[in-house]
């Protein structure tokens, strides 16, 4: 539990104003410090979401320290696959971090349903964009993050676990757990990019009762660059390209879960051909891992000197592929406001113009994925025949084709 009360934090500075002074931490951009030599803005978290913030921030020429419980290089264990946005490459361009992902771009996204006739398909072209979205892992990403966070001069510091946060008026106090002891460390403000939501205050929560189950794979004839998303009985299923072979993000009850993890390979890839209506042919499986889904968000990504990032904001289902992607733009969003305020990066006017800025963006988002699940969450055989029909008239209706693909590639600001 994160304690984020306001309290007072016993600190001699507490009562004057600092001013910001610049310093030079060895890179290039000049930072701004606290009056007081404090950090700006302590990150705890050094996964995706809390590397491309800190960047952000250094842009910026704003100072600021990442806090990661895990040990150098564990960032490159994470065997999700991640769909990015245009949106999404044109930030981590900006980062130096996107040459190093050797990224593969989704040229078309091919939408069905297993049992019914309706289907679209969306084109780069038709949106004038040079792809609708690129293919990562999300290992190789953190690694390209924490490999650009290094050569921007940005503190990372691993094996600190934040245990909690003490609010007061002008600074807030992060509290860590290290092989050392513990240690209090102060700061401007606390962004919290630790991957998960913690506590019941604030916060809503959407059991979907289904597990993601992801794993590389080889497929006959897959088309080039076509992504397909297939809404099954049992959940929806992503078929993304990844270089030359493909990445399945396959969506199932929690009771099935267990059951398809542990099919050798011939049997899971014929089931998994059956959900295709034998479409496809799957030749290879490369190592299956399961995570378990639901929805869960802050209403206020914002408090006290505190501010929530990333999964730690809003953790969303990743049928339209959205997590990271608006992990990002809320990211840059915030960097940029912050600095608007050098001397103080954690006031509550800075905080409250970032909640209200990112709001259409979130609740987007947010209310976009949990839709489509609802959607096609939903059993039956007239509720099936409604969604076909509603492809299908997608299919015919190029503006709303666009409409659709432009909320993928670039959020809420295009709609
Ligand atoms: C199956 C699946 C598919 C997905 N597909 C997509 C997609 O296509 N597109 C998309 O945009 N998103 C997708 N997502 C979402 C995306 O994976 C997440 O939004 C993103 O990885 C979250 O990054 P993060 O940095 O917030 O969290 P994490 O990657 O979990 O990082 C959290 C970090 O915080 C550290 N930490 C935790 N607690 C503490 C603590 N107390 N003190 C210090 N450090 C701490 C951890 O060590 C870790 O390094 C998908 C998710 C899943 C499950």
């Amino acid at each position: 539990m994160h304690e984020h009360a306001a309290q007072s934090v016993n600190k001699a500075s507490l009562n004057s104003r600092p001013h910001p002074r610049e310093v030079d931490r060895g890179g290039s951009q000049r930072v701004v410090k606290a009056g007081d030599g404090d950090l700006q803005v302590a990150i705890v978290g050094g996964g995706p979401a809390g590397l491309a913030l800190a960047l952000l921030l250094r842009q910026a020429g704003i100072d600021c320290e990442v806090f990661d419980a895990r040990a150098a290089g564990a960032v490159s264990l994470d065997r999700r696959v991640l769909a990015l946005s245009h949106g999404s490459r044109q930030i981590l361009e900006r980062l130096g971090a996107w040459q190093a992902i050797a990224a593969t771009p989704i040229g078309a996204i091919h939408i069905s349903q297993q049992g019914s006739l309706g289907r679209t398909l969306l084109r780069a072209e038709e949106c004038g964009v040079p792809a609708l979205g690129y293919v990562v892992e999300a290992g190789a990403l953190g690694i390209a993050l924490a490999q650009a966070a290094s050569a921007a001069g940005v503190p990372v510091r691993h094996g600190v676990l934040a245990t909690s946060a003490q609010c007061g008026a002008d600074h807030a106090l992060l509290r860590c757990a290290t092989s050392q002891g513990n240690e209090e460390i102060p700061a401007r403000l606390v962004a919290w990019a630790e991957g998960a939501i913690s506590g019941e205050d604030g916060i809503v929560r959407r059991d979907y009762g289904q597990q993601a189950i992801v794993a590389t794979l080889q497929m006959r004839d897959p088309g080039e660059g076509i992504a397909y998303e297939r809404f099954a009985a049992s959940g929806p299923l992503a078929l993304l390209p990844l270089r030359d072979h493909s990445a399945l993000v396959w969506t199932v009850p929690d009771a099935e879960a267990a059951g398809l993890l542990a099919l050798d390979e011939r049997d899971f890839l014929a089931r998994l051909g059956s959900v295709f209506s034998g479409r496809f042919t799957f030749t290879a499986l490369g190592e299956r891992s399961a995570f378990p889904l639901g929805l869960s968000y802050r209403n206020h990504p914002v408090g006290d000197r505190t501010v929530w990032l990333g999964n730690a904001s809003q953790t969303l289902h990743p049928v339209a592929g959205q997590g990271f992607n608006l992990a990002l733009r809320d990211a840059s969003q915030l960097s940029r406001l912050l600095r608007d305020y050098p001397a103080d990066c954690g006031n509550a006017e800075a905080l409250g113009r970032y909640a209200a800025a990112r709001r259409l963006d979130r609740q987007g988002a947010i209310g976009f994925t949990d839709g489509l699940i609802r959607l096609f969450g939903v059993r039956g055989s007239m509720a099936g025949h409604a969604r076909g029909a509603g492809l299908l008239a997608l299919d015919l209706l190029p503006a709303a084709r666009r409409f659709i693909a432009q909320r993928m590639i670039f959020g809420a600001r295009r709609w």
